[in-house]
């Protein structure tokens, strides 16, 4: 029998797997793909598969928070990162990866590890014993979400999260487009832009207005959006303008053949090694299937596109955890049951794999007989695992990237070198820590 037994093989449970594992633990991750059966985003059956984005956001360690936890992974030897490391395709400074070979690569990793024993299965009940880290993520099969809302005595809570289009590049017309991020000098030339003037811009928006959306059940109506992934058309919403302020930002950008900035800019980023697919930066929708097609082709370059993959929209489950969780990611009713990843309400990949991480680390002390020590509150690892496990506000729990908000605030410094005071501080105070858990 396993020491310890991990239901999920995604980006939590991958990296969960890979830190018990490492440290000469028995473990049995359960992953249910792989058995015909998968949630409604997954589209294979490869463990840490990334559903939308093929963006780990920001790399830079002194002015990003996110930035901040790719460095702290990366001290914690973190298998999420060694994999998006060998993954990588250009994005500027964000980390992008190409998906497949994240996934596969994550998978190789694991399957060298002789201790850990990786099962294609659902699991339907939260086991009665046995030390369990559950990261079934936010589309957590329904059987077992059942069980988790009978044990945690509450509703799991839900808000809506959309997805982005995929374009294949060999459709784009790079006559209309051109190749740039913005403010280059000329260096960097990572995102394919495409060009709108007033008038197309002004068509476009009274279409996302007017397009023909996905109909919401009525017990999903008061769900509210994650404001980081919010659809196209909701944002359209909000004002003329809005868009022209957000994805579809034009300054910085100099149209080539007229040496300006368009009106608006549409804006694509690299989706995968081979170069061969490309998504829509921001644009993720819950228009129907055939009005994208339709509208997305009105876009300056893009009238031929072709999709491998059209937006969508997904509910995302979560616990209340500053209530139903210890500040070591235990359920308060069923200690031996530890939460990771997006079910425990933190939001994205990058956040995902670190209480992932995290959950890991403790189960291992736990496992072991060692105290276990938190990361310092000052950290990226420390900030979001105090926000998750008690610092957050119970009554108005949503889920959270990882943000400098969530850090001690430093008033003092002022406030253009404080993103830097936030980093140089946490890199100092974790250092120790780093090095006394690394393995
Ligand atoms: P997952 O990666 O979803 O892993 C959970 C795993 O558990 C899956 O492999 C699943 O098959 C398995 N599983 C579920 N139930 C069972 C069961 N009963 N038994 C066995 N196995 C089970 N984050 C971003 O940073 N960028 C994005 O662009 C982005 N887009 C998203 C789009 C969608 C549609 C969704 C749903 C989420 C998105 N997120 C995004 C949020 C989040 O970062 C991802 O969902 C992330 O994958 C969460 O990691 P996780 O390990 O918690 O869950």
């Amino acid at each position: 029998t396993p020491d310890i037994h991990i239901i999920g093989g995604g980006l939590a449970g991958s990296e969960a797997a890979w830190q018990l594992a490492r440290r000469g633990l028995r473990v049995r991750l359960s992953e249910m793909r792989g058995t015909g059966e998968r949630s409604p985003a997954h589209q294979g059956d490869g463990l840490a598969e990334l559903v939308c984005s093929n963006s780990f956001r920001s790399d830079d360690d002194e002015k990003n928070a996110v930035g901040l936890l790719h460095h702290e992974m990366r001290g914690c030897n973190s298998l999420i990162m060694a994999a998006a490391a060998v993954a990588q395709v250009p994005a500027g400074s964000a980390l992008a990866v190409d998906r497949d070979v994240f996934s596969a690569e994550v998978e190789a990793r694991l399957s060298a590890l002789p201790n850990l024993q990786i099962v294609r299965e659902r699991i339907d009940t939260l086991p009665a014993a046995g030390l369990t880290v559950v990261a079934t993520g936010p589309l957590t099969a329904e059987a077992l979400a059942h069980s988790i809302g009978a044990a945690t005595g509450s509703d799991s809570l839900a808000f809506f999260d959309a997805i982005a289009p995929i374009v294949y590049h060999d459709s784009i017309d790079m006559d209309v487009c051109w190749m740039a991020s913005r403010w280059d000098k000329g260096e960097t030339k990572d995102y394919i832009n495409c060009p709108m003037n007033r008038d197309q811009y002004l068509a476009f928006h009274t279409g996302l207005i007017e397009g023909e959306k996905t109909a919401f059940k009525e017990w999903e109506a008061n769900t509210p959006y994650f404001d980081g992934c919010m659809p196209i058309e909701v944002m359209a919403e909000r004002g003329v303008d809005t868009l022209r302020f957000g994805p579809m930002k034009p300054v910085g950008l100099d149209d080539p053949r007229t040496g300006r900035w368009p009106h608006a800019v549409v804006q694509l980023r690299q989706d995968n090694k081979l170069g061969t697919l490309w998504n829509m930066v921001g644009f993720q929708t819950k228009l129907k299937h055939a009005e994208q097609v339709r509208l997305f082709r009105t876009i300056p370059g893009l009238e031929n596109a072709e999709f491998a993959r059209l937006g969508g929209l997904h509910r995302n489950t979560f616990l209340n955890s500053p209530v139903l969780l210890d500040r070591q990611l235990r359920l308060k009713t069923a200690p031996h049951v530890r939460f990771a990843g997006q079910i425990t309400g933190c939001e994205g990949y990058v956040e995902s794999a670190a209480v992932g991480l995290l959950a890991g680390l403790m189960t291992a002390a736990e496992a072991t007989g060692r105290e276990w020590q938190a990361p310092p509150r000052t950290s990226a690892l420390g900030a979001l695992l105090a926000h998750i496990t008690g610092d957050a506000e119970a009554d108005s729990y949503q889920p959270m990237n990882v943000n400098f908000g969530l850090f001690p605030p430093l008033h003092d410094v002022k406030k253009k070198q404080r993103k830097e005071a936030y980093t140089d501080r946490a890199k100092t105070d974790i250092a120790p820590w780093l090095a006394a858990v690394r393995a």
